[in-house]
Formats: structure tokens, C-alpha cells, sequence
């Protein structure tokens, strides 16, 4: 059967839910093995996580994070409640979702530095964080509707997804909600060009959007001039992790509440879009070099060193491609009105 669409909704046909569900199931597959090789080979583990899966994510971010939003392994445990019937299906108040979203930016911050002391070097402490996940979000799922509490809400790769998706190449079906029930206004998944500044309704939401935008690319230079700790002997060496992606992270918030604060309102989607540019572009800048043996900390980051067989110009040319594909895309290309999924059919309110 065809899938019956609408301008804005799209209702998927049996047979396109079915392949969506073997695609999860697969991916969900290659997530527990993933886990798996966390807890009982975590030198494998580590890479195939740390060192291919996340190094991909940004730019899956940028061109189609809808994509990653229907087949996420922790969005597909999350979501089981709701797919089997267990769960209330509440809705969260716009100042519950604005805090969630508030605590979503934290935990990005608080998480991400503690990599350099724990988990880029332990595999059994990077399952138990996303075990730890996996339980908050599946017991938030018992209780609320579809993705509002976890995926559009807690979950810390989404104040990312929010940043990095406001002008994607790709629009795909929502493979995960079956029918639309308002669960997020506005939804992330099905506003064009959905961004850090899309949604203003409550201070908390504010907050959370200025820390992002402007924070994010001081934090990602500061987080990738510190080291790997191989042991964390005191409390001073653990803390000593935050120090430069906190640095980091004021240094451009400053620069961006200054801009912020003088630009007209018209202008701030490009201001926007000119730190979303900033920060992936940072990421890939010193990414790249450590995946292939070219890094400031040695072994630190490492999937394959080329470094004997690859001239570093390579590795230059790479970056600089990187840099001029996100600065093109996300600030000078003009918002294309592509969101990062297609609105399922919609519940009428009052049925
Ligand atoms: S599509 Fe509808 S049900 Fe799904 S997350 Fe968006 S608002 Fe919620």
C-alpha cells in the first residue's frame, strides 16, 4: 500500500513501516553489540564507539539528523513503552520541557569533559553511562508521551541536534511516532529549520539556547586541548578536565551575547548558524588530525595512524573542506524549509 502524504503530514504504508522497523532492529542490533564489546572487549568497544560511531555524528547531524532520530538504538529502547502500550502517555508543561531541556545542555557539558577522565579510555564506564541512559529514558517513556521527555527532551546529543540541523539536506518519514499527538509544540522533528532559537516560550528555553549556541564552539577548542588523563590520582585531576572547555565555553558565549545583544532580531538565525558553523567545524578541525595519527595528544583519539604513509597536507586539505562545506551550508546557504522529518498524520486535538 502507498503512503498517503499530505503537504506537510505523511501517513507511512505497512510495508514502509515494516522495512523502518527492520532498519531499527538492526541498527539496534549493531548498538548492542557495540555495548557488548564495551563491557567484555572494551578495547574494541572504545574505538568502535568513541572512534568511529561519535566522529560520525556531527556531520550525520547536519545533513540529516532525522535520520539518526529514527533508527537511535537509545531512542528505539526509549520509545518501547510508548510502541507497546505501557506507557501514560503524558504531556509535559511547556516550563517541564523547558527545564528538560535546561538539564539536556547540562549533561552535554558536565558528560563530554569527563571523557579525557573516564570514558575515552574506560569501556565498561562508557556502558554504564549509556546503560544509565537507557534506564532514564525508558522509565521516562512509562510516563510520557512519545519522544517529548527523552529524545526532544533530556537527552544530550539533542541541544547538538537542535544546533546543527537548521538547514539539512535530507527530510525522511518519522519512523518512530505512529501518529503525531503533540507531544512537543513545536516539535524539533517537524518544523523547517528547527533551531536553538525556535522555541522562546520560557526562560528555561532561553537559557538553554544561549548556552548552546553560544557556548558550544569555545567548549569543543577547550575540550580538544586537554589530554586523556590515564589515571585521575585526586580530586584537583579530575576537576582539571573542565578547565579548558569551561575557558572555552565563556570565551564565546561572551563574544555571542555581545552580538546578540546589538544585532537586530531578524538576524539572529544567521548568528546562529554562524556558531553552529563555528563549533562542527572546530570539532572535524581537531578530529580528523587524531583520527589518523596527526593529533596534538599522541595515541589520544586514534582509529589508524597514516601519519608515515599520509602527508599532512592531506589532512590539512581535509579540514579545510570540512570547514568550507559547514560554513557554506549552515550560514551562508540560504534556510532551505526542510525539516528533519515528515509530521506522521496528526491526532485531531479534540478526538
Ligand atoms: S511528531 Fe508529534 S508525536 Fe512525534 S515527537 Fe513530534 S509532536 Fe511528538
Amino acid at each position: 500500500m502507498a503512503p498517503t502524504a499530505t503537504k506537510k503530514q505523511i501517513q507511512l504504508s505497512e510495508r514502509s513501516v515494516l522495512v523502518w522497523r527492520l532498519v531499527q532492529t538492526a541498527v539496534w542490533l549493531v548498538g548492542a553489540a557495540i555495548l557488548t564489546c564495551l563491557l567484555i572487549f572494551p578495547s574494541v568497544g572504545i574505538v568502535l564507539f568513541w572512534d568511529i560511531l561519535i566522529p560520525l555524528a556531527p556531520a550525520l547531524l547536519v545533513i540529516a539528523p532525522g535520520l539518526w532520530r529514527n533508527v537511535c538504538p537509545l531512542a528505539t529502547t526509549n520509545l518501547m513503552p510508548r510502541r507497546l502500550g505501557f506507557s501514560k502517555r503524558k504531556k509535559l508543561t511547556a516550563k517541564q520541557s523547558g527545564i528538560f531541556g535546561l538539564v539536556a545542555v547540562a549533561a552535554l557539558y558536565i558528560i563530554v569533559p569527563l571523557r579525557h577522565a573516564v570514558f575515552n579510555t574506560n569501556g565498561p564506564a562508557t556502558a554504564m553511562l549509556i546503560i544509565a541512559m537507557a534506564v532514564i529514558g525508558v522509565s521516562l517513556g512509562f510516563f510520557y508521551e512519545w519522544k517529548s521527555a527523552w529524545c526532544s527532551g533530556l537527552c544530550p546529543i539533542h541541544p547538538v541536534e537542535k544546533l546543527y540541523g537548521g538547514n539539512v539536506f535530507l527530510t525522511l518519514p518519522n519512523a518512530q511516532c505512529d501518529k503525531c499527538m503533540h507531544c512537543v509544540a513545536p516539535c524539533p522533528d517537524s518544523t523547517a529549520n528547527f533551531g536553538p532559537e525556535s522555541t522562546k516560550k520560557t526562560t528555561w528555553n532561553r537559557i538553554s539556547a544561549l548556552l548552546i549556541t553560544g557556548g558550544l564552539p569555545g567548549f569543543i577548542w577547550g575540550w580538544f586541548h586537554v589530554p586523556d588523563a590515564a589515571s585521575i590520582s585526586s580530586i584537583g585531576s579530575f576537576f582539571a578536565v573542565y578547565q579548558m572547555p569551561m575557558l572555552g565555553l565563556l570565551a564565546t558565549l561572551a563574544i555571542y551575547s555581545l552580538i546578540i545583544a546589538i544585532i537586530q532580531t531578524k538576524y539572529e538565525r544567521k548568528l546562529t548558524g554562524l556558531f553552529a558553523a563555528a563549533a562542527v567545524s572546530c570539532y572535524y578541525w581537531y578530529r580528523v588530525p587524531a583520527l589518523f595519527g596527526f593529533g596534538a595528544w599522541g595515541r589520544d583519539g586514534l582509529l589508524i595512524d597514516l601519519s608515515k604513509t599520509l602527508s599532512s597536507v592531506a589532512i590539512t586539505g581535509i579540514t579545510v573542506t570540512l570547514t568550507i562545506f559547514f560554513f557554506y551550508r549552515l550560514f551562508l546557504a540560504e534556510k532551505n524549509r526542510k525539516s528533519w522529518l515528515i509530521r506522521p498524520v496528526k491526532l485531531k486535538l479534540n478526538s
